[in-house]
Parts: structure tokens; C-alpha cells; sequence
């Protein structure tokens, strides 16, 4: 058999073991991958922009190496996917907006950077809701995602293509970022795992800015294993990025082998009201297994949860209609005719634009004016912070959160479009993190009836990443045939 049939298949370990074996080079897995997922692309819609030029050189370095017997980094000619939200120098970046269409970044972004240092290949930009702005990937200006593990149905948003390539089997690992759920949301409705790393963790420098409190960078990966490994190379202090911390990134690998027994973990009880049955039965499954593993599960509370939400479609906004003004068809790309300077720019940003994106910054800008900057933008501020202090005091009690990553698995593609509001509850159980600033993931724990990935959702405390991935890694180890 090649080793292309492989391909879907394939984990961080096993491209490290096929290269220094010598089974293939980093070339021909590459050449392979785009191959493959360009074949596979008009199924999903995952990707928006292929690399190969920037892949196949990224290869002959690893190659290269190899040959000289040098260091290889831990992600030597690993294909890799980076959500069209991240810069990429010299290679388009839409962000999913028709106003970026053919935008071509003259720097990479950190984490893009650091990927590379590590060899990964970059084979692919992914498509992804406008400005990072959606739950289902149909607010992207280059068409909707379908979810690789039913066609007709959402991927989950915003990172709606990162999470389809992984799940897909066209790239190992990917890179999306999350400011209410983006990552964990989609990870969960493609059944693949997605990790949103602690605020500060990750640098943002070259992530195009949504709402600049809450934005995360982290990895997609099918194993806890790889997710790690990707996070291990991105994290840590950049001087490019002033709000990224200077604390230490753990040995990811060493700790979360450690068993779970005797470890305490908190079910807070306001996220398990309300739960589609279905949902509800394969989290409480998965909750039992953790318990056999010789976890202790104790019920805890987070009461201001009920508030989540319209905080964060206060606070979200309002940072959004700030950072948004930069695409003003002065810079960038695309520029629409107007009698007027105030023409241009209405002309530019009214046909550059999609209506989320619109709806948005209305919302923000209104939220921020003078007379209501106190009554919303300040208020949901003060209850941003009451939402902190929750999972501060939860935990002094317990070492990790458990709980569902969303209330439904991945639904229909058409259904919620014409219904913000109930788009908006696809988030309900994720945006917490982000506004807590908490590190949390989503980890495949079983299916629906109808097939559909269902993920549960381990939160732990700031910069906790270890403790997070021990409770997944055990979960997954334990439930994989
Ligand atoms: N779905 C949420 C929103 O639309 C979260 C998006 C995100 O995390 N980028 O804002």
C-alpha cells in the first residue's frame, strides 16, 4: 500500500516515523496531501486558498535536514491547515470577507511562524465565517462548509474549515481561533479535538483582530496528543504581541500521561439545563467513564452563566465595530467608486461587507456611543468580570470543569441562517471561557443517533493546559478501541 492512502490517517508520530525511516520525504507526503485535498475540497469547501509553492519549499528544508542528519523541529513535514483569519506572508487571506478578497499579507503571523520553525507544512488556507463572526461557517463570503461527516450539515463555526479539513483527513493538524467558541464548537460538530488555549497564551500578532478581549489562537489535531504538540510549539511570550504572557508552557506530554484517579471534577449545574436529550445522555456517559477512571465528580455552580450570552454579544460587537473601521477601501483591497471621500467609504465597506458583519458592528458601535457606553459596554464589563470570579471560586473546589461544548450536534445547513438569535445560542456553553479568559477544549466523547460527533468540553484554570489535557488524553486513551 502507499503511503498516500494513508493520508487521512496520519498523526504527528507517524509522519515523524515515515520520515526518519525513510518510508517517504517530506516532498512526496506534501506533494500528496495537496493532492488529496484538492480532490476532496469540492465536497466541503474547507479550504479557500491552496499552497503549494510555500508547502513544497517548507518540505525540502525538512528533507534537507534530514539528509544532513540535523535537528528536525517536532512537526518535520507535518500538513498543516491555518485559518484565513491568520496572516500568511505573500499568501491571500480573505478572513471569509469579500473586502480582503485578494489580500496579501506582508508578514506571517506568529504562530504561523513558529509552526514553521518546527517544519510543519503549510498546504492550505481554510474558509471560516466572515471576520470570525458565526456558529456554522454560512456567513462566509466564499460559500458555506459542509461538515465532512454529513454533507448536508453544518461544520460549526467560525472555524468551520479548520475543524472540516481535520475531521476530512487533508491535513494532520490546523490552526482556528476562538473568541466565543470557534474552536471548540466546530471541533465538536466534526467530531475532531479543538483546544482553546488561555488568554495570553498564544501571541495574536498577525491574527486579524474580531474582538480583541476575547480573541484565541489554538489548534485543531484527531488526537489530544497532536493538539498538544501544535499548542507546545505556538505558546509562550512574544514580544510582538504585548498581551501575551510571559509564563512558562508546561512539558504538555509529560504531565497529561499521568493517570486521572483522585482527581476532582466540578459539573457546573447551570450548563446541564436545557440539554437536547440526546446531548445530555453522552455527556453523562462520558462523565460515568471518568468516574470508573477514579475521578471524583462533584457538583458545583456557576451562577452568573444565565448572563453569558448577552455579555458577550455586547462586548464582542462593541470591540468589533472598533477594529473593523480599518477596512475603509483606503487600504487593503477592494475599493468601490464614490462622488465623495464618505461615499467611497460607505460604497466600499456596504458591498465588502456581509450582513453579520454589518448587523455587528451596528450593534458595537450603538453599544459604545455616548450616553450607552455605561448601560452596556461597561455593564457587560462588570459582568464579565462576576463570570471570572465563578470559575475562580469553582476552582478552589475542583481541578477541572466538565460539561457539553454545545447544546445540539451539528444541525442543518439553512436552518438557523435566517434566526440570529437562535445561531447565537450555539454558543452558550462556550463563550464562558473566552470571556473568563480560562483555558478549555472540546474532546470527541461519542454520536448521536443520526451519526453526529458530540464533544465534551474540559475547562481548567489559567494557564492550566496540563491539567486540561490529562483528563482529555486519559478520556480519549481509555475510549478508543
Ligand atoms: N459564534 C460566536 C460569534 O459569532 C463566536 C465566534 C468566534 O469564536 N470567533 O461571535
Amino acid at each position: 500500500m502507499s503511503f498516500s492512502d494513508n493520508i487521512p490517517s496520519l498523526t504527528i508520530q507517524r509522519v515523524r516515523e515515515g520520515l526518519l525511516n525513510k518510508h517517504f520525504s517530506a516532498l512526496e507526503l506534501a506533494k500528496a496531501s495537496i493532492t488529496y485535498a484538492q480532490a476532496e475540497n469540492p465536497k466541503t469547501n474547507a479550504y479557500l486558498t491552496f499552497s503549494p509553492e510555500r508547502a513544497f519549499a517548507a518540505a525540502a528544508r525538512v528533507d534537507d535536514s534530514i539528509a544532513k542528519g540535523e535537528y528536525v523541529g517536532s512537526l518535520a513535514g507535518v500538513p498543516l491547515a491555518v485559518k484565513d483569519v491568520i496572516v500568511t506572508k505573500d499568501l491571500r487571506t480573505t478572513c471569509g470577507s469579500r473586502i480582503l478578497e485578494n489580500y496579501k499579507p506582508p508578514y506571517d503571523a506568529t504562530a504561523v511562524y513558529r509552526l514553521e520553525q518546527e517544519g510543519a507544512v503549510i498546504i492550505g488556507k481554510t474558509n471560516c465565517d466572515e471576520f470570525a463572526m458565526g456558529s456554522s461557517n454560512e456567513n462566509s463570503a466564499f460559500g458555506p462548509v459542509r461538515n465532512p461527516r454529513a454533507l448536508d450539515r453544518v461544520p460549526g463555526g467560525s472555524s468551520g474549515g479548520s475543524a472540516a479539513v481535520v475531521a476530512q483527513g487533508t491535513a494532520v493538524v490546523s490552526l482556528g481561533s476562538d473568541t466565543g467558541g470557534s474552536i471548540r464548537q466546530p471541533a465538536s460538530f466534526c467530531g475532531v479535538v479543538g483546544v482553546t488555549p488561555t488568554y495570553g497564551r498564544v501571541s495574536r500578532y498577525g491574527l486579524v483582530a474580531f474582538a480583541s478581549s476575547l480573541d484565541h489562537i489554538g489548534p485543531f489535531a484527531r488526537s489530544v496528543e497532536d493538539a498538544a504538540t501544535v499548542l507546545e510549539a505556538i505558546a509562550g511570550r512574544d514580544d510582538a504581541d504585548s498581551t501575551s504572557a510571559f509564563a512558562p508552557v508546561d512539558d504538555y506530554h509529560a504531565l497529561m500521561h499521568e493517570p486521572v484517579r483522585g482527581m476532582k471534577l466540578g459539573l457546573p449545574k447551570e450548563y446541564f439545563e436545557g440539554l437536547s436529550s440526546e446531548t445530555g445522555q453522552v455527556i453523562e456517559a462520558a462523565i460515568r467513564h471518568l468516574e470508573k477512571l477514579g475521578c471524583e465528580i462533584k457538583e458545583v455552580s456557576l451562577p452568573h452563566t444565565k448572563y453569558a450570552l448577552s455579555c458577550y454579544y455586547i462586548i464582542a460587537p462593541a470591540e468589533a465595530s472598533s477594529n473593523l473601521a480599518r477596512y475603509d477601501g483606503v487600504r487593503y483591497t477592494i475599493r468601490a467608486d464614490g462622488e465623495t471621500l464618505a461615499d467611497m467609504y460607505r460604497n466600499t465597506r456596504g458591498c465588502g461587507f456581509g450582513p453579520e458583519v454589518k448587523r455587528r458592528i451596528m450593534l458595537g458601535t450603538y453599544a459604545l456611543s455616548a450616553g450607552y457606553y455605561d448601560a452596556y459596554y461597561k455593564k457587560a464589563q462588570q459582568v464579565r468580570t462576576l463570570i471570572a470570579q465563578d470559575f475562580n471560586e469553582a476552582f478552589k473546589q475542583v481541578d477541572a470543569l466538565i460539561t457539553p461544548v454545545s447544546p445540539f450536534p451539528a444541525f442543518k445547513i439553512g436552518e438557523k441562517i435566517d434566526d440570529p438569535l437562535a445561531m447565537y445560542l450555539s454558543d452558550v456553553y462556550t463563550l464562558t471561557g473566552d470571556l473568563a479568559g480560562v483555558p478549555c477544549m472540546s474532546v470527541p466523547c461519542g454520536q448521536s443517533s443520526e451519526g453526529l460527533p458530540i464533544g465534551l468540553q474540559i475547562f481548567a484554570k489559567h494557564f492550566d493546559e496540563a491539567t486540561m489535557f490529562r483528563v482529555a488524553y486519559n478520556y480519549e486513551r481509555s475510549t478508543k478501541q
